[in-house]
């Protein structure tokens, strides 16, 4: 069974939401071919969905600004804009996105104190979301993956796949997916690279 793994295709992570990801709405036609490639057997995505005041935002920090690095739980924590917060607009999946065809979406994010880049866990590795069971249980052995952002929740998910799917073939789609920054998206690409995740684009798929 081959999976689309799509990482928080979000108006808060598109031109105009609260955490911007430069061009991330070019994602979504790039999504959108692959969802229609007929190459998948299984479509997830993933969304984040915070409660308000949520521990990574720089709101809830007295002090703090976004893009700080602060502290959460004891942990090193990126201090973000509110962004992504349950029931609001921003956190809808892009309105373009062939959400129909998904045959599961994943919330993640929703615990106050800890944040959950991956898809699989959150970032202290500690509380599964279930999604590494639920491949296991479709006999998932190849997952593509891809979405917003790449240098976090899209790197963090990819890595996991990895780790908790032993034997599972991982790729990372380079053009259906977009980074916050240009030097971030270079050293996720070099570091899922050096760990075995194939990078490729999404010609490799649809003419594959
Ligand atoms: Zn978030």
């Amino acid at each position: 069974m081959k999976a689309l793994l799509l990482i928080d295709i979000q108006n808060g992570f598109c031109p105009g939401g609260n955490l911007a990801v430069p061009d991330g709405d070019k994602v979504v036609p790039v999504a959108n071919r692959l969802i229609e490639s007929g190459k998948y057997d299984l479509i997830v995505a993933s969304q984040d969905w915070h409660p308000e005041g949520h521990g990574s935002f720089a709101s809830s920090h007295p002090g703090k600004q976004p893009f700080d690095l602060h502290v959460l739980s004891g942990k090193p924590q990126m201090m973000w804009p509110d962004h992504c917060v349950q029931g609001t607009k921003d956190a809808e999946l892009h309105p373009e996105l062939r959400v129909p065809e998904i045959d599961l979406i994943l919330q993640k994010g929703e615990n106050h104190h800890v944040d959950s880049y991956s898809a699989f866990r959150d970032n202290d590795q500690d509380a599964i979301t279930g999604l590494s069971n639920f491949f296991q249980d479709q006999a998932v052995d190849e997952i593509d993956i891809c979405g917003l952002a790449t240098d976090y929740c899209v790197k963090f998910s990819a890595l996991d796949a990895l780790e908790m799917l032993p034997g599972v073939k991982v790729r990372f789609i380079e053009d259906a997916s977009r980074g916050i920054t240009p030097e971030g998206v270079t050293a996720a690409i070099d570091e899922m690279r050096a760990k075995g995740i194939g990078i490729i684009t999404s010609a490799d798929v649809i003419d594959g």
